[in-house]
């Protein structure tokens, strides 16, 4: 902004900057971005915030969903935006998860060792959209290398490079829970939405990490474009399996919504789906509201969804029928009962 102002650039030059242009309110972002790069930036400085004043809370049994709450963790980014970005869902167009950049686990253990100096606090949240698995193994050598003890948890993609290697390597040098998209658990959707992971893979990659002690958090979905009600049944059943075998410990159901920034929302037609709302009114337009005409109700299994997730949480209801959870007739669930043990044993035969 100095450098325009000085007459130095053009107004198209400017970077991440609103600007008035004919008395309009005018966004200039040179793409690609140079301002700033994920490997010049220094440490978030905590320092000076009153920790002891702050309350732990226990405000709720999901076990994922109290690490959020409970405790104090540093907040540190390991790479910045995403490297799939590809999920058709996802505000894959925004800086924040579009503009990929890395650094090393030099700098980054550099960048540890002055947060725990400055808070005196050994436990850290990476806050990463997905943390890339080349750079949390190189993270755990460097944190092992110099025997730096710390407790930490990120958001990864369940992707197969997650061996039982890496993850022994990961819980080693301290992880202790990862958070992962399983979406709607079934094939057919997951590979429309381009989430680039299928049902055994996420079996084999969790059954990794429960193996080695690290908690998994799965981050559900239904009601994604044309998901039907078999679909939806199904999904379930997929989760029942992946708790009974304690592949997951912990999960969320989100229903699914489109976003502008989104390849869904940018191109609704492609996904079955017509944008009916909201009418911009020229501030901060995220959420659409649309129509899935060949899907399921799926407002209709909000409540049967939570209520089973509930349970799994607590180990409790795992032997029952899905019917269960349902004040309305839900059609038999296509899997075989032992669809995830099949998984699991192709697994052990290699
Ligand atoms: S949903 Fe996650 S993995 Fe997919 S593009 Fe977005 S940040 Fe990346």
């Amino acid at each position: 902004m100095v450098n325009y102002l000085d007459g130095n650039i053009g107004i198209d030059q400017l970077e991440r900057t609103f600007v008035l242009e004919n008395n309009k309110v005018a966004y200039k972002n040179k793409i690609p971005n140079t301002i700033y790069h994920h490997k010049n930036l220094p440490a978030p400085n905590y320092s000076g915030l009153p920790y002891n004043k702050y309350v732990s809370f226990l405000d709720v049994v999901n076990p994922m969903h109290r690490m959020w709450t409970d405790a104090r963790w540093n907040k540190l980014t390991i790479s910045h935006g995403c490297y799939w970005k590809q999920c058709s869902f996802c505000d894959v167009s925004l800086d924040y998860i579009g503009n990929y950049q890395n650094t090393t686990a030099v700098d980054l253990v550099n960048k540890i060792e002055k947060i725990i100096k400055d808070t005196g606090i050994t436990g850290f949240h990476f806050v990463d959209e997905a943390a890339p698995p080349k750079m949390l193994r190189a993270l755990s050598k460097e944190l092992i290398k110099r025997n730096l003890e710390i407790t930490w948890w990120t958001n990864i993609r369940f992707e197969k490079t997650f061996d039982f290697d890496l993850c022994q390597i990961m819980a080693q040098s301290g992880c202790i829970a990862v958070t992962g998209g399983l979406e709607v658990a079934s094939d057919r959707l997951l590979s429309k939405m381009k989430k680039g992971v299928d049902i055994a893979q996420v079996t084999r990659v969790t059954h990794h990490f429960s193996q080695n002690n690290i908690m998994v958090h799965a981050y559900l979905m239904y009601g994604f474009p044309t998901q039907t009600e078999q679909e939806t049944i199904d999904s379930l059943e997929v989760v029942r399996q992946l708790f009974e075998r304690n592949c997951i410990q912990s999960a969320f159901w989100h229903q699914f919504t489109t976003t502008i920034h989104s390849p869904i929302g940018q191109n609704p037609e492609a996904f079955s789906i017509q944008i009916t709302g909201p009418i911009f009114e020229g501030f901060a337009q995220n959420d659409l509201y649309h129509k899935d005409v060949q899907g399921a109700d799926h407002p209709k299994y909000t409540k049967g969804l939570n209520l089973a997730l509930h349970n799994y949480l607590n180990n409790a209801g795992l032997q029952d029928s899905l019917q269960n959870w349902f004040d309305f007739p839900i059609p038999p669930t296509s899997h075989p009962k032992g669809l995830i043990e099949s998984f699991l044993e192709e697994l052990a035969i290699k």
